[in-house]
């Protein structure tokens, strides 16, 4: 009796200290993508999976697309990050990755150097320069919204809570495992929704500071399964919310603009 409680308050104040250090949330507030903008969606939608899927691209002419949107969406980036004063490095290294064959884009760190890569295949179904465009600007913001460093603290929290959790049920080393797996699962999955979204939205003010239509960009998540290829585990078709909530958010967030109402900071 004496041992367990003894034992108690310790992973108790653990699990606090952890909650009130880790940030979940977005650091900007998501619009509002009710209403209206679900119905544009869902007839953005209609619309883009009744035409046929755009002519595949040749790999040369995939690469003229790519040269001419790239500087425009990395000069806009980095104003944007700037702006914001995000504390992170700006200078996004961004390039077409040779080595792989399937339709994807990702954000990461290579060495501590922030690069974005996007796959030859993507941009050959692209169906426009504002497609590509949507497409590096949403990487973008997933630099922006500091996302790899919020998933790696919520991966850690995870783990140790679920550590903490199972150090309250028992001191086998298998609850210990069994509990720090089920942690880092659940502070992976649970905000990589909305992180997606975040970067939809800070990816539509990027594409529309670097000229480009961020609504016309978003109908490549319009496209039908078919014209995707197989990327669905991957980066830019992973985790992420149901489409249609992404066009939402990309409408709501041109409605913003529109209206020059700017980037809110989420509470
Ligand atoms: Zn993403």
């Amino acid at each position: 009796m004496l041992n367990r409680f003894s034992r108690f308050p310790l992973p108790a104040l653990m699990v606090a200290g952890l909650l009130t250090a880790v940030s979940c949330g977005t650091t900007y507030e998501l619009p509002d993508t009710g209403g209206a903008y679900s119905d544009e969606a869902a007839r953005l939608f209609a619309e883009a999976r009744q035409s046929p899927p755009p002519k595949t691209l040749s790999r040369s002419a995939a690469e003229v697309r790519f040269a001419r949107v790239e500087p425009r969406v990395m000069r806009a980036g980095r104003e944007t990050c700037l702006r914001l004063k995000t504390g992170v490095n700006c200078n996004v290294d961004i390039a077409i990755d040779r080595e792989m064959d399937e339709r994807n884009a990702y954000f990461t760190y290579q060495n501590g150097q922030p690069i974005i890569r996007i796959s030859l295949p993507l941009i050959q179904d692209t169906g426009s320069d504002d497609e590509v465009a949507f497409v590096l600007a949403h990487e973008y913001g997933h630099l922006i919204g500091r996302h790899v460093e919020k998933q790696q603290q919520q991966v850690l929290a995870g783990a140790l809570i679920g550590g903490a959790l199972a150090g309250i049920v028992g001191d086998s080393s298998d609850a210990v495992g069994i509990g720090m797996g089920v942690g880092a699962s659940a502070g992976g999955i649970v905000y990589s929704q909305s992180y997606e979204l975040e970067s939809d939205t800070l990816g539509t003010r990027i594409a529309y500071d670097a000229g480009y239509d961020p609504v016309e960009g978003a109908k490549f998540f319009a496209r039908s399964e078919a014209a995707r290829g197989s990327g669905g585990g991957y980066s830019i078709w992973g985790t992420h919310p149901p489409d249609r909530r992404r066009v939402a958010t990309v409408l709501a967030t041109k409605a913003q603009i529109d209206g020059q109402v700017g980037l809110r900071n989420a509470n």
